[in-house]
């Protein structure tokens, strides 16, 4: 088995896109010399930004000043801007009126703010399989993890017991991922979210990896809060999105504190100072804003939905048909999964080669074919062991070595790519 015979995988995904992206015309050196035209298939770490975006923010750039604080023309204007793609998002994400939808850097931050914000004696219930940043913010809270079911019915059963075991009258929070970085397979958040719901329980959707291939509503999925990135969703890098229920960010210290957050500073008598704290989004959205950033993912917003998300996800469906059935047809391969083959999945597929190491076979992609993938365990380190059946305590860290010929692997190659491949 050659690479060539997998890379030539690259070049289905070719069909005519209903989203213009970036950098689609990029020529990247080989090491067999010459050059050619880079394929991108690592959407499920930064999808490249759309044109559309790019397009917006430019005629934006000219007028854009700082937000909330400015008496000028331009920062009403950017204020205006900021607060509509605060309200661009939380259509697109189809939340309730009185949700609050916080502007972070990421993903990550946005579940870093919510973990920040648990009530006292908050439980947190979350699956082994989360990307670390789903798994890893509540470490400080009474956290219980779940192991990897095999089915999305196994997962409903799983999360069922270990909150029927739980102390009912204290809060409760779930974390579950939308779409998995790792297989792609997406989970039955409403299930979950009505289990979480009847134990009395709220629930987090990391949407991550969801929301840039699938509609996401947060009311009729009945969720809590969901967090996902800006560049991941086709717009640059350093913003994401926070949004849900206002009670808890509400109550909680700002995640950070400064201008912008609190509404009243006073000194007291004995020396010290008081505050009064927003009890809006601002609350946590201490500093001077990214409103650019913000401006951007309400860009990449409204570019998909006037795509259409049926459309799109007609258009990804095909590529993951047609990537998949190449990768059958290859013996040494095996496609990582944890729900099996009828899963429904986005495009984010992980495998192994027989007899290849994958770091070597992922840098020979690029530099022999110019195919951009991943290799490693994508920040989701147990749920990727569970997957290759390697045993947690011998090995496995990101750019960890490989494994000896014979051996088991102990990472993957991993493929991505959405509706703007
Ligand atoms: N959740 C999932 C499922 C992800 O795939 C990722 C990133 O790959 C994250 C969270 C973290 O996203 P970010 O790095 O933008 O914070």
């Amino acid at each position: 088995m050659s690479v060539s015979s997998v890379s030539s995988l690259a070049a289905a995904p070719s069909v005519c896109a209903p989203l213009s992206v970036l950098g689609r015309d990029v020529t990247v050196p080989l090491v067999t010399g010459g050059e050619v035209t880079y394929a991108a298939l690592d959407y499920a770490a930064s999808a490249p930004a759309l044109q559309r975006v790019w397009d917006d923010v430019a005629a934006y750039a000219p007028y854009y000043g700082s937000v909330h604080r400015g008496a000028g023309y331009l920062s009403q204007l950017s204020t205006d801007l900021f607060e509509n793609a605060r309200r661009t998002v939380a259509a697109f994400l189809d939340c309730r009126e009185d949700d609050q939808l916080v502007f972070t850097r990421s993903t990550t931050d946005s579940l870093n703010l919510l973990a920040a914000a648990l009530p006292a004696g908050c439980q947190v219930f979350v699956f082994e399989t989360e990307h670390h940043a789903s798994l890893l913010p509540w470490r400080e809270a009474h956290v219980t993890y779940l192991d990897a079911p095999r089915t999305p019915a196994e997962a409903v059963a799983t999360l069922e017991r270990a909150l029927a075991d739980r102390d009912p009258h204290g809060p409760a929070l779930v974390c579950v991922t939308g779409a998995s970085n790792v297989t792609g397979e997406i989970w039955p958040v409403r299930e979950l979210a009505a289990s979480a719901h009847a134990h009395g329980a709220r629930i987090v959707l990391d949407a991550a990896q969801l929301a840039p291939h699938h509609p996401v509503s947060v009311q009729d999925l009945d969720v809590d809060w969901v967090a996902f990135s800006g560049h991941k969703l086709y717009a640059p890098f350093g913003s994401g999105v926070l949004a849900g229920r206002a009670d808890w960010l509400r109550q909680a210290d700002p995640y950070l504190a400064g201008g912008g957050a609190s509404r009243k500073v006073t000194r007291r008598t004995d020396g010290g100072v008081d505050v009064e704290w927003h009890e809006t989004a601002a609350r946590h959205e201490a500093g001077s804003p990214n409103v650019i950033g913000a401006y951007a993912v309400a860009s990449a917003c409204k570019a998909l939905t006037e795509a259409g998300f049926d459309t799109l996800v007609a258009r990804e469906q095909h590529l993951i048909d047609t990537v998949r059935a190449g990768l059958a047809e290859v013996p040494e391969v095996r496609v990582l999964s944890l729900f099996g083959d009828d899963a429904p999945r986005v495009g984010v597929i992980s495998f192994v080669v027989e007899g290849w190491n994958s770091s070597h076979f992922a840098a020979a992609l690029s530099a022999e074919y110019g195919i951009g993938v991943r290799d490693g365990l994508f920040c989701a380190h147990p749920l990727v062991r569970t997957l290759l059946g390697s045993d947690p305590q011998t090995q496995g860290e990101c750019g960890a070595p490989e494994a000896a010929p014979g051996e088991k692997s102990l990472n993957a190659i991993r493929v991505s790519f959405g509706a703007g491949t």
